[in-house]
């Protein structure tokens, strides 16, 4: 099994013997989006040789790709060394280029309308593998953590895969185009805050009183709304960032108007805008999308009460690249 270059550059420096190879390599990826160690030609033929027999910059195969009808949207399913499957997905908007990424295969927070989370976790994906599905589509203009796993269950390798990406000899990328959306573990959001970085944060709050919020997410009963807010509110007022609250819509479960007035409160409290995501259906739950008269009237309620709320229109559904869908490959 060849060796993951972002994930063991203590023992790639040793193979290449001197720190400006590995500046070398860095350029070629970072500012060519070249990943084939054969084609850097200031490197030596024969380290050149010996690095692609035995690296890989992105540890993963692209085992499908698909592309929605409207070519909006291109999923890719992607397999890990150890054979385990996870899924990216690309958004591509007039001028803007968004990829969806994983962090983790599978995730263990249960939340009852979401496809990852039927299986439980199976592993955590590397920070390798997290910049893998981010070099192989940029360049990039946005990149957001949604996709499979909750990035702040497996923080070592977030923190790292971000400090590859912000860090100016590195990727160079824009930290307030980064953002992390998270279920809402108030450890890992300070945690976050730490790196000092004007990282977006969604905060998938999906209703706004505990007894609700609990039967949807049941990590809810660890990490209750007030301490989430708390943490979240740190967050902003340490970094900078920009705060979101998701909310999905399920019908006649969630969608009532006295709930939009008060996640309308709690958005108020975090300075946060809210992105409202009706339901995207799959095989592994049972809900329904309210009808898009119930979602303007939600939405309604939010900016009659003065905040910024956008209903966000989930790509890809044709081929289950949507929030919320992504199963891996289920066998
Ligand atoms: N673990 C992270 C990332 C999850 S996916 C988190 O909890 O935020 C990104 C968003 O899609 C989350 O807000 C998630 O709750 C939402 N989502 C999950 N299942 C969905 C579904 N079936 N329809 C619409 N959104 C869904």
């Amino acid at each position: 099994m060849n060796r993951s270059y972002f994930d063991e550059e203590e023992a790639f420096l040793e193979a290449v013997e001197q720190r400006y190879r590995l500046k070398q390599a860095d350029e070629w990826i970072f500012q060519k989006y070249l990943y084939d160690f054969l084609k850097m030609t200031n490197l030596p033929l024969p380290l050149r040789e010996r690095l692609a027999g035995g690296w890989d910059i992105i540890p993963l195969k692209v085992a499908d790709r698909q592309r929605s009808g409207d070519g909006s949207t291109a999923k890719t399913l992607y397999e890990t060394a150890d054979g385990l499957f996870v899924e990216s997905v690309l958004m591509g908007y007039e001028d803007r280029k968004t990829l969806c990424v994983s962090t983790q295969v599978g995730c263990r927070n249960k939340c009852r309308f979401c496809a990852t989370g039927t299986r439980g976790l199976t592993r955590d994906l590397t920070a390798g593998e997290i910049m893998g599905q981010i070099l192989n589509d940029s360049p990039l203009t946005n990149i957001v953590f949604m996709g499979m796993g909750e990035p702040l269950d497996n923080l070592s390798q977030l923190i790292k895969a971000l400090r590859l990406l912000n860090h100016p000899d590195k990727m160079n990328f824009g930290a307030r185009r980064i953002t992390i959306s998270t279920v809402g573990i108030p450890d890992g959001i300070r945690a976050l805050a730490d790196e000092n970085r004007q990282y977006g944060l969604s905060w998938s709050l999906h209703a706004p009183t505990d007894d609700l919020r609990s039967t949807l997410i049941p990590v809810n009963r660890r990490y209750p709304i007030n301490e989430v807010m708390a943490a979240m509110k740190e967050y902003g007022r340490r970094t900078g960032g920009s705060l979101t609250l998701e909310y999905i819509l399920l019908k006649g479960v969630n969608d009532a108007p006295e709930l939009a007035r008060a996640t309308a409160s709690l958005a108020r409290m975090l300075n946060a805008k809210v992105n409202l995501i009706p339901y995207n259906a799959h095989p592994y739950a049972d809900y329904e999308r309210p009808g898009t008269e119930a979602v303007q009237a939600f939405s309604g309620i939010l900016q009659a009460e003065g905040l910024v709320a956008t209903v966000r229109e989930s790509k890809g559904n044709d081929i289950d690249a949507a929030c919320g869908q992504l199963a891996g490959r289920h066998h």
